[in-house]
């Protein structure tokens, strides 16, 4: 039985995910933005918390573990090397690891950049990530503690999945994503269709999340640095792809 995914909107501009095993009854969140929302949402269901399943230590991705944990008595799994920051963290995971809850398996893999202990989730039976702050639609997560060419080889390591992977990020930034994406390549065709697309959605109030590899692999500037109009519109025509991964984000930061 498929993995069932309940996604809900909270605190500013966050996503919170359940993750729901039919067969086990096992459900797990993907962060946990908000305690009171994400019991609304196991409520709303008719689940129980079993895990939650951390990508990064931020606040808005760690900060209700331990009511959470108190009140379910559920596992929390997170990054090996940044345990020190994960409250109430039971279970160490590092890349290349397998962690299965109930009867759903997820390959972890360690994307750094955004922070230094960033993780992904990765369900290869049910075509599904979870990847926190590191890719977003249209976007990619801020370097607060890594360097462009940490960041783009995480990228590069979410890029090599299938296109049809469905991608679940933790905020709903799209639209300003869009403007941005749309400043450094005009000429890309998919992109101007996508973004008006996306204010269709959020003019109705409507998600922009998830979104899908194959959607990023050709509308995303943070994962095409190799687009030859990309590379004009930011006078870097012919640099390598970290060089232009760099000033893509530098510009992003100031935009
Ligand atoms: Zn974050
Ligand atoms: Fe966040």
């Amino acid at each position: 039985m498929p993995l069932q995914i309940h996604q809900f909107p909270c605190r500013e501009d966050n996503y919170g995910f359940l993750a729901h095993d039919p067969e086990s009854g096992s459900t797990a969140c993907i962060d946990t933005p908000d305690a009171d929302a994400t019991n609304a949402a196991l409520e709303e269901k008719g689940w129980r918390l079993t895990h939650i399943l951390n990508t990064h230590h931020h606040g808005d991705h760690t900060g209700a573990n331990l009511p959470l944990k108190e009140q379910w008595g559920c596992t929390i799994v997170g990054a090996a090397n940044d345990a020190e920051r994960i409250p109430g963290i039971d279970v160490r995971v590092s890349e290349g690891d397998e962690y299965t809850f109930g009867s759903m398996t997820a390959q972890v893999f360690e994307v750094p950049g955004h922070t230094s202990g960033h993780i992904a989730y990765y369900f290869a039976s049910e075509g599904v990530a979870f990847v926190g702050d590191t890719l977003f639609a249209l976007g990619c997560g801020r370097l607060f503690e890594g360097t462009p060419a940490m960041m783009w080889s995480s990228l590069q390591k979410l890029m090599a999945l299938p296109d049809d992977t469905v991608v679940y990020c933790a905020h709903e930034y799209t639209q300003a994503n869009a403007q941005f994406a749309l400043s450094v390549e005009p000429g890309n065709e998919r992109l101007v269709a996508r973004s008006k697309e996306i204010d269709e959605l959020r003019a109705r109030g409507l998600p922009t999340v998830p979104t899908t590899i194959g959607l990023e692999r050709a509308t995303n500037p943070f994962v095409r640095p190799m687009s030859e109009n990309l590379q004009a519109t930011i006078g870097l025509s012919g640099a390598d792809l970290v060089a232009v991964f760099a000033e893509t984000r530098k510009r992003k930061d100031n935009f």
